[in-house]
Order: structure tokens, then sequence, then C-alpha cells
């Protein structure tokens, strides 16, 4: 962690001494403060006084990061000092950070219909453990979130839950999302669908798509695509190419996702014509051809933006045979990356906790993704947080349900690809904030930023400190993931959502000033 950074969270009324912690370590909490055994308890709970000195500020709202100090009183951001000179000396982007809470456009909580593998409050904890202030959930429920008074179920669910985290839910497409007539989408609007999707399957005709796309924008709101073609799908376990081959696993092409990104933006610039405030947002695109067509539309001045996971940053097939490095790190000095020439095979193959829906695909087209983080195409990160139960997932590959519990982990994947250069600090931040927050514009209803006077929406994070990933330290319900046995880099120290403790890490409040 940062030398000297010191923090005070405090609950209930008043402000507590100042203490200051010692250099190297964190300071937190007196008699009165967040205790590691009363962390529960303080959930939800308004965050009456921080104090936070020595830290690294991130705001890609404003452009700016670095040295600096921050103040939150009765919830609100009091004070955002930026340090300069010797006052900043020591203090580096590699301790304590802190930015705005994230924003994740695509998570599962499962509820109604799911709850054995997450429901709304374990969601929520799970989120918060993350780092995020703010989730869009999947309507892909069951039932189904196609009706108004599905749709305030969960919104009272989400009261219910006692987590402060802000929980923003997609209504369906098309009616019980059976692709083919539309959902009430104004119904919908009115009970507050930030947008419409029918993920987990994409929209499944290019007739229903043009249609929604026209009466969502009526209503100010973008379909969010899952883009695939599904007839080139059937069966499919595993990106097409070596790793399936050698594994024998049946072949996911490129082609399926980029043929749909195809139809998409053709429907869309089509659609354009006639209604200017059509909006699309393609999500968790995986291949170079996907994110090639989403710049050249971006290019031509088509509404169109998309997000990639931090699962499909940082893994790639490779990790089905058992390699267990990063893609950036694969070999590909001789065209194609062959985990087993690299004898980089250090665990076990088919590890069902890596099917997921797109596949992980070749480290080459991560690099294509981190190219479209880089230059602005891609512009948001969304985790897919699609947590299951053990009975769905632990079972022979090609028969397990897709999906990763990633929210947990988000932050950690995108920590080692900073941490391994492709991408900067500010700008995995921006991806993870203000990125979505252009993304969902007025539907957020807020601004993004550490910016004085306003609600605190925060993360403390710290870049020094690890955490296991275990199915104990995981809060979601599905412990779904193939970085189980893991240590990540960036413990979250500290959520806060609209004022509120989201969540506390126990060591914070372990080590008093
Ligand atoms: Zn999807």
């Amino acid at each position: 962690m940062a030398e000297g950074a010191a923090s005070k969270p405090r609950r209930g009324a008043g402000r507590g001494a100042g203490s200051r912690g010692a250099a190297g370590r964190t300071s937190a909490a007196d008699a009165n403060g967040v205790g590691a055994a009363g962390a529960a308890a303080d959930i939800g709970v308004r965050l009456a006084s921080l104090e936070i000195s020595r830290a690294w500020l991130v705001d890609p709202a404003s452009g700016r990061e670095g040295p600096g100090e921050l103040v939150v009183q009765d919830g609100m951001i009091e004070a955002v000092t930026w340090l300069e000179g010797a006052d900043a000396d020591g203090i580096d982007d590699a301790g304590v950070v802190v930015a705005p809470g994230f924003i994740d456009l695509h998570a599962h909580f499962r509820e109604p219909g799911f709850e054995d593998a997450e429901t709304i409050a374990s969601g929520s904890a799970a989120a918060a453990h993350g780092g995020f202030t703010t989730v869009c959930l999947m309507p892909n429920t069951s039932p189904p979130i196609d009706q108004a008074g599905v749709l305030a179920g969960i919104r009272a669910a989400a009261v219910a839950s006692g987590s402060p985290i802000e929980v923003l839910v997609y209504g369906t497409v098309t009616a019980g999302r059976g692709g083919e007539t539309l959902a009430e989408l104004g119904e919908l609007a009115d009970a507050g669908a930030v947008g419409f999707s029918d993920d987990g399957a994409p929209v499944r005709s290019a007739d229903i798509l043009r249609n929604a796309l026209l009466y969502a924008a009526m209503l100010g709101r973008a379909i969010v695509d899952h883009p695939e073609e599904s007839s080139l799908t059937v069966g499919a376990e595993a990106n097409e190419g070596l790793v399936a081959t050698v594994l024998g696993l049946k072949g996911w092409p490129a082609a399926a996702e980029e043929s749909a990104v195809a139809r998409d933006l053709a429907v869309l610039a089509d659609v354009v014509a006639d209604q200017p405030g059509a909006r699309l947002h393609l999500t968790h695109l995986s291949v170079p051809g996907s994110i090639q067509r989403v710049r050249e539309a971006k290019a031509a001045g088509l509404p169109v933006t998309c997000d990639v996971t931090p699962h499909h940053l940082a893994l790639s097939d490779e990790w089905l045979a058992g390699a267990r490095r990063f893609a950036w790190a694969a070999d590909e000095r001789h065209g194609i990356a062959d985990p087993w020439r690299d004898h980089a095979i250090t665990a076990e193959p088919y590890d069902p906790a890596l099917r997921v829906n797109p596949p992980l695909r070749r480290p080459a087209d991560v690099l294509a993704c981190l190219r479209g983080l880089a230059d602005g195409t891609v512009d948001a990160m969304a985790t897919d947080h699609a947590p299951h139960t053990s009975v769905d997932k632990d079972v022979e590959f090609g028969l397990a349900a897709n999906g990763i519990s990633g929210i947990e982990t988000a932050l950690g994947l995108v920590l080692e690809a900073v941490a391994a250069g492709e991408l900067g600090l500010m700008r995995a931040i921006d991806l993870l904030t203000a990125g979505p927050a252009r993304v969902l514009g007025e539907r957020l209803g807020r601004t993004v930023g550490l910016i004085e006077g306003a609600p605190a929406n925060l993360v403390v994070f710290d870049r020094g400190a690890t955490w296991d990933v275990t199915p104990e330290t995981l809060l979601s319900r599905g412990k779904n993931s193939p970085l189980l046995g893991r240590a990540l880099s960036g413990r979250v120290l500290l959520t806060v959502a609209g004022g509120r403790i989201a969540h506390v890490d126990d060591g914070f409040a372990e080590r008093p000033g």
C-alpha cells in the first residue's frame, strides 16, 4: 500500500480525532469506527466521516490522477485535494488508489428464478467487494423481466437487501425473450428499465431488431445486443482453432460474432436514417473483426457503443488446455500461440469454469481487443458476471453452463493488464467508470467523478495488497471462477455507494491508527 496512506472511516454522529497512520500502513477506525466484526452490520449505513490522506486519486471524469487526499463528511465528498511538491513525495500509483465507484453495464443476479446461483442481495455484496457501486442487471431471469411487475420486484429486492449498490435493470427486447414479438417496451421504460436486451441470446431477427431500435429510440433507450449468429454455434464449445482441435471440442467460429455485429450495424444504419435517436450497444465483443467493424461504424458516425469483459481481456483459449499465463504473455513469434510447444501447461485441461459465451479467444484476438480499448473503439469494460451453481457448472466441459462469476475478479484482471503495460491505469479506471457512464447517458441520473459536494460513490483499493480467490472469499453464490486458488492484486478496502457503506475489507479496520 502507499507509504503513509491514512484512512479513517467512521459511522454515526460526529467526527473523530484525525488519527494519521504510521508510514506503510492504513490506519482505520476508532471505537466508533467501522469494525471488522461489525462490518456486515455496517453495510448500508451512511458514511459519517472518512479521511484518506496520501493516496493516489484517479478521476477519469476530469482526466486527472495523482497524489491526493479526500474527505467524506455525512456521505458527501467534502474535499478533494491534489498534493504537489514535497507533500506528494513517496506517493505513487502502486499503493492505495481512490477512484469513482465502478459501473457494470452487464451482470446477471439470477433473481427471480435462480436464487441458488445468485440473489439481488448476494450479487450486490459481490459487486461491492469488486469495487462496483452501480450494476445493470440483465433480464434473463425466470420469469424474464418483460413486464413492469417483475422489474418492480427486483427494485423491491434491492431495497430489502440493505445494500446501497445502485441496481439498474434492463427489460427484455421480446416478450418472454422468445424472439417473436416486442415486449411492452413503453411499460418497462416507465417502470425504470434503462435499456432493453435479450442477452443470453441475440435479438433473434433483423426485423425485430429494427422495430426495437425504432421504438427504444422514442423512449430514449438503447438496445443492448449479444451478437451471435446462432446457426454457427450449435453445440459449439470452444473458440475454433488449435486448442479446440487438440482438445476435441467443437469449434465456435469468430464469424458467429462478426456476422452478427455486421447485421446489427447494417440495421442500425438503416434505422438512424429515419430515427436519429436510435442507439445500439454491443456487449462482450471478443474478436478482431467485431472490434474493427465497430471502429468503422463509429468513424462513419453511427450511434453504436460496445464493451469487452475482463476475462476476454486477460484470459485466452489456452486456459482450456491448462495454460495459466495471461493472454499478452503468450508467445506468438511463430504466428499462432501454442501452449504445448511453449511448455505453458501448468493445470488440468477442461476446467468447466472456463466455459463462457462468447468463448475465450486466441491470444492474438485478445490483443486486438486491447487495441480497441486503447484507441477508444471500446467504450467500457463490463463483467458479464454469470454465477452458476455447482450442479450446473461442475460437470463435463461440454455440458457445463456458460459463464464466469466475475464481478469480484474484474478489477484484479484489469490491474494485471495495467501491470503488464497493456493499458494505462487512468484508461483502465475510465473503462470502469466514466466510460460506462457515457454509455448510460442520462439513464444513470448522476455525474461520475471525484466531485466536491456530490454524494460519495467511491472505491478505495490497494494495488500493493493481494487477496486469494477462493470459494470462501467470493461473496457471490456463484463460485464458478477459473481464478480460484490465485492471488489477485488490488484488494478492495472500501466501497461507498450513494454516501453509504457498501463494502469494508476486514483489514481496513484491523490496523488501528
Ligand atoms: Zn451475453
